[in-house]
């Protein structure tokens, strides 16, 4: 009898589903059995290992992973430990001579994996690394001097205007099982869940797997992508795709989120864009923009990129912090977003802006607090994303807001959120108000308060700042760094 074909790993990672997948189609070509491999390594991330909300998510989408693989007739095999190490032993144990993985562009996994790959490739195996989470790699992407880009439009014109990604590959109908499966971790034994039963309310909020992400890119092309551009900015209703948290752990990838937004808005490849469609496009390019800014300049996440910013006269205030994190500053559409972050993992994009605006510029907090703090809740953490916007925030990035540009949380609140009904939903303490004081409720008569139930200070906390003593408070320290420079 002739020895069993050796095996083809396939290393997932950020791309945790089966279409539109390369390094597993490049693995289905070798015709060879495929042993998909999960390794779960938090230590080689560093600081920005997977916070809890995160940890949640990914639980969740192995758990629909090895699903998917098992409906193919294969299985996933979960590993903790160094990777390299966690390679090197299945690659013994199976003699496989081949790994496929794609690439991933955060500065941890760029040194980890370029190590990983130099000693693989010593030990004489075969290694091939595929691009799975982007639409084009920042080393593809340059100005006319081949330098980086560090505003958004002139990247977008010259890169992706115009352009259009091919369409996404299938899953592969079967894969090819190994002969002697190496044993294998239960998912369980990776402790991603929380101790407590905090995510309750997030199940509630989710689907998970790359048949769901896929609903929900087709559900936003037909029914929201039309209107897009004004339902975007609306957090109480259905305006943008909910698509960030399958993006981040790859249960989608842009391409495919690209696709199915366009055949669902009913276009073909190629045809005029309405305005909304071409929008979302906007965004993902905005997703590309970040990991672009990361790879240029990986001292980002804990550095602003406008050195100047290094001296920024921050403030040390834990109990207002505390008070932000936890939803209770006294200003209904902040404590909204901090709230809805808690119970969904996720927040809304424009009330991203408004709670990260609070937090650096009424509360004078130095934004690595936030990002740190939106890290560990947000089921869609993404190194990127989320470092570009805390500095676009913190007005110490590229395309910043600038640092002048303070949003008022109150006017804000009456602009995008007119009914209060985003406020009623995750401040039920104020339900009952009158949208005339919603997002002012301290200006409410007694009568008023009375009459919704509401003590203020009591079931709801007094503005921790005034607003308007914050911002000229918050110019003031600008002004000091900008004399500095001078
Ligand atoms: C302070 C702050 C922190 C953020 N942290 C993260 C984060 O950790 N992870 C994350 O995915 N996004 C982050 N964002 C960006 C943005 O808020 C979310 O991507 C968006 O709210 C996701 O909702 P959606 O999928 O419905 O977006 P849609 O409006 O449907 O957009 C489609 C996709 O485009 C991308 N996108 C949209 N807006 C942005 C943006 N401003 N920057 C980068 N990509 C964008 C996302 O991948 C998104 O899923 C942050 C924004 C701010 C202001």
């Amino acid at each position: 009898m002739s020895p069993p074909t050796p095996p083809v790993i396939v290393w997932f990672r950020h791309d945790l589903r089966l279409g539109d997948n390369p390094a597993l189609i490049r693995a289905t070509q070798t015709n060879r059995p495929v042993l998909p491999v999960y390794i779960w390594s938090p230590e080689e991330e560093g600081e920005w290992a997977q916070g809890a909300a995160k940890r949640w998510w990914t639980h969740q989408a192995l758990a629909k992973l090895s699903e998917a693989l098992e409906s193919k007739g294969s299985t996933l095999v979960i590993r903790k430990g160094p990777a390299l190490k966690v390679l090197r032993a299945v690659a013994k144990e199976t003699g496989a001579q081949m790994i496929c993985w794609n690439r991933r562009w955060e500065p941890a996994a760029i040194a980890r994996d370029s190590e990983v790959k130099k000693q693989l490739r010593s030990d004489g195996l075969e290694v091939e690394s595929f691009n799975g989470c982007l639409l084009k790699e920042p080393p593809e992407v340059k100005n006319k001097q081949g330098k980086p880009f560090q505003v958004f439009t002139p990247m977008w014109k010259s890169a992706y205007d115009g352009w259009h990604p091919e369409a996404p590959w299938p899953a592969p109908r079967t894969l090819k099982p190994v002969a002697n499966w190496p044993k294998s971790e239960k998912l369980e034994t990776l402790k991603l869940l929380p101790k407590i039963s905090w995510d309750q309310t997030m199940l509630k909020a989710w689907k998970h797997g790359e048949g769901a992400a896929l609903d929900f890119a087709e559900r936003f092309g037909r029914d929201a992508s039309g209107n897009y551009l004004e339902g975007r900015n609306i957090p109480s209703t259905f305006g943008t795709s909910k698509l960030s948290p399958y993006l981040a752990s790859g249960e989608i990838s842009p391409r495919q989120a690209w696709h199915a937004v366009l055949e669902s808005a009913g276009l073909q490849p190629g045809s005029q864009l309405p305005p909304g469609v071409e929008h979302f496009f906007k965004e993902l390019g905005w997703r590309e923009f970040a990991y672009h800014l990361l790879f240029h300049f990986p001292h980002t996440p804990t550095r602003p990129l406008r050195a100047d910013y290094e001296r920024f006269p921050w403030k040390v205030d834990d109990k207002a912090l505390k008070s932000w994190e936890k939803g209770l500053t006294g200003y209904p559409m902040v404590d909204a977003g901090m709230r809805e972050l808690w119970a969904t993992g996720w927040m809304h994009n424009r009330v991203r802006m408004i709670v990260a605006s609070f937090l650096v510029k009424d509360l004078i907090q130095n934004w690595l607090n936030g990002a740190r703090w939106f890290w560990d809740t947000l089921v869609d953490a993404d190194l990127g994303s989320n470092t570009l916007g805390w500095q676009w925030s913190g007005g110490c990035g590229a395309d910043a807001a600038p640092y002048f540009r303070v949003f008022n949380p109150i006017g804000q609140g009456e602009k995008f959120d007119p009914s209060g009904s985003y406020v009623r939903q995750y401040v039920p303490e104020l339900a009952k108000l009158p949208n005339e004081y919603i997002h002012r409720p301290w200006e409410a008569p007694p009568l008023i308060l009375a009459a919704a139930g509401v003590k203020l200070g009591k079931d709801y906390p007094m503005p921790i700042v005034s607003h308007e003593k914050a911002r000229a408070e918050a110019l003031a320290a600008l002004a000091t760094i900008r004399k500095e420079k001078e």
